[in-house]
């Protein structure tokens, strides 16, 4: 028989598994393939294995790397953002003004609603009390 007749009994012989991380029993579709499992399922489901390596390769081991790398190098990374404030200092202090004269009018507005909202809570409040015997 061919290898791969084998894998394919084997394959048409189960139609759910149990994920061992979800605990849910889903059709075996939902898992991927792996040769080396006695069913040549994965034992953790697509989605499961999805998140799974997402997170072990990409941003947990990114993570554990940069955080290593900061302890070994404490100097080395305090060097690169003042080198980037010092470098950048008048690009963000153009940002920060363009910011300042972009939202200006809003900041305003938004203050004077604002003082508009409590000043009418207050009369509220003032003309209940005045309305109690
Ligand atoms: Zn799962």
């Amino acid at each position: 028989m061919h290898a791969l007749c084998v894998y394919t009994s084997i394959n048409t012989a189960m139609t759910t598994k149990l994920c061992r991380i979800c605990r849910e029993t889903k059709p075996i579709d939902g898992f991927h393939r792996y040769a080396k499992a006695k069913d040549g399922h994965q034992h953790y489901c697509k989605k499961c294995q999805i998140e799974r390596v997402i997170l072990t390769t990409d941003k947990e081991r990114a993570k554990v790397r940069a955080a290593a790398y900061r302890k070994a190098h404490p100097d080395k990374v305090l060097g690169w953002s003042q080198k980037y404030r010092e470098a950048n200092r008048e690009k963000q202090r153009a940002y920060a003004i363009a910011y300042y004269q972009a939202h200006r009018l809003e900041r305003i507005a938004a203050q004077q609603a604002s003082r508009k909202r409590l000043k009418a809570a207050k009369l509220a409040l003032l003309e209940a009390a005045a309305s109690l015997p």
